[in-house]
């Protein structure tokens, strides 16, 4: 059998060429080395308060896009985190073996609640649920991009503990990484992530966004008052340009030096257009079709979640009586 491959995406706003080459182009590249599972984990998104009439609209739609984008459905399982409870189940039995310390640690928290009103619970232990979501499934692999990289160390350090307390249960999971992309900045601000649930009209580009919007994010993007491109000096915002032209075409440092060293930022900005529009064309095709299917995506929702639940459940089972819950 296979070993597991196990990655996830909140649907929390408009998936966007970070989610794109930092998690889905791996994902879609690794699905037949693997059995994999892909997630789209709603549990997480209403962690930061969403509409509750957008959301499952939104869990549909990131369904289309994952297959749009090249995930095979009848070979991987694509599924919603809330059809199956177990994750939630998990959660809690892991919450209670987490340190609070550990989860004080981590990054992405702190980024987050700055930007909300009022900060649920729900947002400081959701990389516990994150934990669960993995090992849940015992996957050898998890495919996301770098600003995970710490969530994952600690889901390794979660299962590790658990094993240690209770004896060999959970598989403990390897990070995998893109070589390229997997940190895309915001094309207003290159000093942060690019992120779903990031404000702002010139932040992203969405998966969705038609070709003129595409010109328009990038001639707008932040470089600096350089005259043209400079390998030995490049600005955050020029790094991230090139970064996103390199992670689509595939091209090495030789021939992106090549091609766009001393080009005026007019000039890349014009290729890294063309070249965002050139790989989202298909994807955008693909997604039209399979939105215009009544019921397909449901199908397809309710396919995965059958085919993931009896994984689940059976490490499910285990944890239980390892920790010696009644059942
Ligand atoms: P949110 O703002 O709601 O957290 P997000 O854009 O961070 O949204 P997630 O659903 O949290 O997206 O992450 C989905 C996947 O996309 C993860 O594997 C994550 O590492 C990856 N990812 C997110 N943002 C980027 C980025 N800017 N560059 C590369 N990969 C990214
Ligand atoms: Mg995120």
């Amino acid at each position: 059998m296979k070993p597991r491959a196990f990655s996830a995406v909140q649907p929390s706003g408009n998936l966007h060429i970070g989610n794109y080459l930092g998690a889905l182009k791996n994902w879609v590249r690794l699905q037949y080395d693997y059995e994999s599972i892909f997630g789209i984990v709603d549990m997480h998104a209403i962690t930061v308060y969403q509409d509750p009439s957008e959301l499952q609209k939104k869990t549909e739609e990131i369904a289309a896009l994952f297959i749009a984008a090249g995930i095979d459905p009848q070979h991987c399982a694509i599924f919603a985190q809330s059809s199956v409870p177990a994750h939630v189940e998990l959660a809690w039995v892991l919450t209670c073996v987490t340190p609070f310390g550990w989860l004080g640690r981590m990054t992405q928290f702190k980024a987050k609640a700055e930007q909300q009103e009022s900060v649920g619970t729900g947002l400081f232990v959701y990389p516990v649920l994150m934990a669960a979501d993995i090992l849940l499934y015992q996957a050898a692999v998890v495919p996301v991009g770098e600003d995970q990289a710490q969530h994952l160390e600690l889901t390794r350090d979660i299962a590790q503990r658990f094993n240690a307390l209770y004896g060999e249960t959970f598989v403990v999971p390897q990070t995998t990484l893109p070589a390229v992309g997997a940190r895309i900045m915001g094309l207003d601000d290159p000093t942060v992530k690019m992120s779903k649930s990031a404000s702002g009209s010139f932040h992203a580009i969405a998966l969705l966004d038609p070709p003129e919007r595409i010109h328009k994010v990038i001639g707008r993007a932040t470089t600096d008052t350089n005259p043209a491109v400079d390998f030995e000096n490049l600005s955050p915002g020029v790094a991230n340009l090139l970064g996103i032209f390199q992670a689509l075409s595939g091209w090495n440092e030789e021939q992106m030096r090549g091609q766009f060293g001393g080009m005026n930022y007019a000039g890349l900005k014009k290729r890294v257009s063309e070249i965002v529009i050139a790989n989202l064309e298909p994807i955008q095709a693909r997604y039209r079709a399979l939105v215009a299917e009544q019921g397909y995506l449901r199908k397809v929702l309710q396919q995965g979640a059958q085919r993931v639940a009896p994984i689940a459940n059976t490490t499910l089972e285990l944890v239980k009586r390892k920790t010696g819950l009644y059942s």
